[in-house]
């Protein structure tokens, strides 16, 4: 399954809504439904404050069944992560100023059983995740 849209905030409600609904085809609990939705929440939300900050552009998602384990992929293609270890620890956020908490990543990471980051600086991230 293929989506891309806007960058809009608006649409990541859709993506939220959208990825829970495909993975439920797997039978989850209620628990690991909200796990994925917050993942893909802040994987989305990542991608349009951070990838894109105030520019417009296309967000990629897509999700695949294989066994019992959903892998969703959400990119961007906005302007990279230039260290990603330090993008992954904990209250590590490089816009203070707006009140993020430096939690996103921390939280996929929780949430989901395995999590990997690919980024380019300048050419955009792709967050792979599964569970
Ligand atoms: P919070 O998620 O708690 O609101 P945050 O978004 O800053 O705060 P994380 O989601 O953990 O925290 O991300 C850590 C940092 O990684 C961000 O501050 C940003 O610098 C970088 N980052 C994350 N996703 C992207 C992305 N798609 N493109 C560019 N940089 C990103
Ligand atoms: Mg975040």
């Amino acid at each position: 399954m293929e989506l891309k849209i806007p960058s809009l905030s608006k649409n990541e409600s859709f993506a939220r809504v959208t990825i829970a609904s495909f993975a439920s085809q797997l039978d989850p609990t209620v628990e690991e439904i909200n796990d994925i939705k917050t993942a893909v929440s802040e994987a989305v939300t990542n991608a349009i404050i951070h990838g894109y900050e105030s520019e417009m552009g296309e967000l990629f998602l897509s999700a695949k069944i294989e066994g019992d384990v959903v892998e969703i992929k959400v990119k961007d293609a906005g302007r990279g992560i230039d260290d990603i270890e330090q993008a992954r620890e904990p209250l590590y956020t490089s816009k203070p100023e707006l009140e993020r908490s430096g939690m996103g990543f921390t939280i996929i990471e929780n949430f989901m059983d395995e999590v990997e980051i690919l980024s380019k600086s300048g050419s955009g991230t792709q967050i792979t995740m599964r569970k």
